[in-house]
């Protein structure tokens, strides 16, 4: 698959210079105040009275949940939601398992959802009782709406739908059949290198206490133990509560990307159908840069650190090398992988233009 060739996003200030620990949320504060403060305060006042729709459309493990929540951090996340289509279906899960809670998503369920099979269908096949366990549209639109009533009114970010291409023109009408009719509805598309996508799911590691995920090449813990014998380098989890617990890879990560490949292209089908709508304000957000170019529209601590890792025998200590996390994209041009800081800067200022704020 190609690149979208999305236009670059220019964070960097020429002259300015302030650096920032991007992890670190009250440093992240202070950068969003420097880079897009006045769209900040727009969007802030704009959420006081509105709302809106934001989809948010990319590949799985894109980013999705990441940047809507800066961007709820950023302006506020008492006026804005993020609205994940996974999380709720494995959150009713839960629901049928309580008797009460069950009483109370069955009658919802009878008060919003008309389609062609019956709530006991519906019911049975999120409880992976039916043989056919595809879940209708009808009846994951009918959860939304159950949750999006329980949220109060609020702008929302929808997180996994439209998930396939029969859905896509669900999505259009979405504001109506939410009772959003008058807020604006824009898309949001992040295109992401599949190298990036492959590295996160690759270097993947967990904790096996506190089940804290960490990632060897790009997310790192304080602590790194080497072992001599498999020659191999374990993060070691920062949780004090898990006494030095060695993290480790889940089964399956090895094999990247490949591991999810048919998932991988639907989503990029949907992607590539919505690109070319017409009459919907769209947002674009890249997750690299090529290098070339990178040091023209970024500051040097907007790119994603990766780090390598030697054993220093003699100290008997593990070495770190930190570099900026270098991958070839999907047009196979070198790039650097971006922090999701500056991704959050692109899609404030798109979405204030896009509210025409
Ligand atoms: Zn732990």
């Amino acid at each position: 698959m190609k690149n979208l060739n999305f236009p670059i996003f220019k964070t960097k200030i020429e002259g300015e210079g302030r650096k920032f620990m991007l992890e670190d949320p009250v440093e992240r504060h202070k950068y969003f105040e420097l880079k897009a403060g006045p769209e900040i305060e727009k969007l802030k006042d704009y959420l006081r009275e509105n709302t809106f729709v934001g989809f948010l459309l990319g590949k799985k493990n894109a980013g999705k949940g990441t940047y809507s929540k800066l961007f709820m951090e950023a302006v506020g996340s008492d006026r804005v939601a993020h609205v994940s289509i996974g999380d709720i279906v494995r959150n009713v899960d839960k629901d049928l398992k309580d008797e009460v809670r069950r009483a109370e998503l069955i009658k919802s369920l009878r008060e919003r959802y008309r389609g062609f099979i019956t709530v006991e269908e519906v019911v049975e096949r999120l409880e992976g009782r039916s043989t056919q366990n595809l879940l209708p549209t009808e009846a994951i639109l009918a959860l939304v709406e159950r949750e999006i009533s329980r949220l109060g009114r609020k702008a929302i970010f929808i997180d996994g739908f439209p998930r396939n291409l029969d859905q896509v023109s669900y999505s259009l009408f979405f504001r109506a059949l939410m009772g959003y009719r008058d807020d604006p509805d824009f898309f949001v598309f992040i295109d992401v290198p599949e190298a990036v996508i492959d590295e996160r799911l690759k270097y993947r590691v967990v904790c096996p206490k506190c089940q804290t995920p960490r990632n060897i090449r790009v997310l790192r813990t304080k602590k790194i133990e080497y072992d001599p014998e498999s020659r191999k380098f374990y993060l070691i989890c920062d949780n004090a509560a898990c006494g030095g617990a060695r993290m480790i890879p889940k089964e399956g990560d090895d094999l990247g990307i490949e591991a999810i490949r048919d998932r991988i292209e639907n989503d990029d089908k949907v992607m590539k159908m919505l690109l070319g709508l017409q009459g919907v304000p769209k947002i674009y957000l890249r997750n690299s840069v090529p290098i070339a170019e990178a040091k023209e529209y970024l500051d040097d601590y907007e790119f994603t650190p990766a780090y390598r890792y030697e054993y220093d025998e003699a100290a008997q200590a593990v070495k770190v090398i930190e570099e900026p996390w270098s991958i070839n994209d999907d047009n196979n041009v070198p790039s650097y992988s971006l922090l999701p800081a500056p991704v959050g800067v692109a899609l404030i200022k798109q979405i204030a233009a896009a509210l025409g704020l």
